[in-house]
């Protein structure tokens, strides 16, 4: 059960590292618990991801993770920051969207046939 007791007992808990983030950074958890706030809640990914010791901000500032997902928008990015690798070009990315469609329209196709061919049994 969830009483205000739990709760305070939780807050208050040592090594908890994402709770340790949220009570040293008390704007991005409230951005975070209550307010939908997707960038805190990336920063904070990252000083978790981090380890959320002292240094975690300036790892996370310097993360040379460039193919995690997050990097452009970790703790301490640069707004347009390209990371300097190579990364799939958006006509390979289209190309790969359009193959998957086209695969689910044609399972879609096959499903319909034997229903029907069941339907005619
Ligand atoms: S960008 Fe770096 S610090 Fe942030 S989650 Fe990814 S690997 Fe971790």
């Amino acid at each position: 059960m969830n009483n205000k007791k739990d709760i305070i007992a939780r807050i208050n808990k040592e090594g908890d590292v994402a709770m340790d983030l949220r009570k040293k950074h008390p704007k991005r958890g409230l951005q975070i618990d209550y307010k939908n706030g997707r960038t805190a809640a990336i920063e904070l990914f990252c000083l978790h991801c981090m380890g959320g010791g002292p240094d975690a901000a300036a790892s996370a500032k310097a993360c040379q993770s460039y193919t995690c997902p997050l990097w452009r928008f970790r703790y301490g990015a640069t707004k347009g920051q390209i990371p300097p690798i190579t990364l799939p070009t958006q006509e390979w990315y289209q190309k790969k969207i359009d193959a998957s469609v086209s695969d689910a329209k044609r399972e879609h196709g096959r499903k319909m046939g034997k229903a029907r061919s069941q339907n005619n049994e």
